[in-house]
């Protein structure tokens, strides 16, 4: 009887299968699982978290910069699909979003309906300038938006992000809120392992490019001690290159750093002016090794800032 102990299992395992699919079909049937279309991969990550089941596309990814998208077809048709866009806000998708929300014709996601979530209404954001005109560059006018480098400030946007979901489907209420509930515990505990690691980077110097990570230096204690953006949003150029070098020879940053998506030429000339490293990083998820989680996103910016940071003399 060499198949009994085989089958017999089997068998067992289907009919208990079957019982419990039976079971919370009558009980709770299945939530309509929600479509989420994310502007930037962070975001995207974030709704993977909280709606485990939802389907979700990423309008953007790592390698560009969110702040100049072009409103391709396949992007208006994922849009036009969606019960709920989720975006960084405070302008970053000016340039793409509005486009996006014309061409698909989508009610639901429009400025202002509950399907249209803005990560930046969540919380409040640094550096607001007190007036703003062109000739600042193409400035952050509501302050930085790139909020979701902050841990803290990140784990408040899963919070209403899990409420919205909840209001958009409230079968699926209970799932989205032990889903933030989960979630939130372990980031505080990460939260708690990244202060450690946070102590020993504060007050050290960096040039930057953009304020991309500017909510991480706060958070971190970090300085930037220096933007090679002549301007905000605008590109380096060699009279400003001169300038920073100028400013920062003397006590020079352990390193510069720029986002993924950034020409590095700029960052690599005052790099070896100075002697110092030019670190590509990650600004958000990335779509494939350890950074492509948002804890692992924060992990990956401690590890490789600290090994700059220990390096520099
Ligand atoms: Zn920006």
């Amino acid at each position: 009887m060499p198949s009994e102990p085989v089958a017999g299992p089997f068998v067992h395992r289907v009919a208990a299968l079957a019982c419990c699919v039976l079971a919370f079909g009558f009980a709770t049937p299945p939530a309509q699982a929600l479509t989420v279309f994310a502007c930037e991969p962070e975001w995207a990550a974030l709704a993977r978290v909280l709606a485990p089941r939802a389907s979700i596309v990423a309008a953007t990814h790592a390698r560009q910069d969110p702040h100049q998208i072009e409103a391709r077809p396949a992007l208006i048709a994922a849009l036009r699909r969606a019960d709920i866009a989720v975006c960084t806000g405070a302008s970053v998708e000016v340039g793409w979003l509005p486009m996006l929300q014309q061409r698909a014709g989508n009610k639901r996601v429009l400025a202002g309906a509950p399907g249209m979530f803005f990560a930046a209404d969540a919380v409040e954001l640094i550096d607001k300038p007190a007036s703003v005109d062109r000739s600042m560059g193409d400035v952050h006018a509501e302050g930085n938006p790139h909020l979701h480098l902050d841990p803290e400030r990140l784990a408040a946007v899963a919070s209403a992000l899990a409420t919205r979901f909840a209001l958009l489907d409230p079968a699926g209420a209970t799932g989205y809120e032990q889903a933030n509930a989960g979630w939130q515990a372990d980031w505080a505990r990460r939260i708690d392992g990244w202060r450690e690691r946070a102590a020993s980077l504060a007050g050290r110097g960096l040039a930057v490019q953009h304020t991309a990570f500017g909510y991480f230096w706060r958070w971190t204690g970090i300085r930037a001690v220096a933007d090679i953006e002549p301007k905000p949003g605008l590109p380096p150029t060699l009279g400003h290159l001169q300038q920073v070098l100028g400013l920062v020879r003397a006590a020079p940053p352990f390193a510069v750093v720029q986002t993924l998506y950034q020409d590095p030429q700029p960052g690599q000339w005052l790099a070896e002016r100075i002697e110092r490293p030019l670190l590509a990083l990650p600004s958000t998820v990335v779509a494939e090794g350890r950074a492509a989680s948002l804890h692992g996103l924060f992990d990956e910016l401690f590890d490789r800032l600290a090994q700059a940071a220990g390096a520099a003399p």
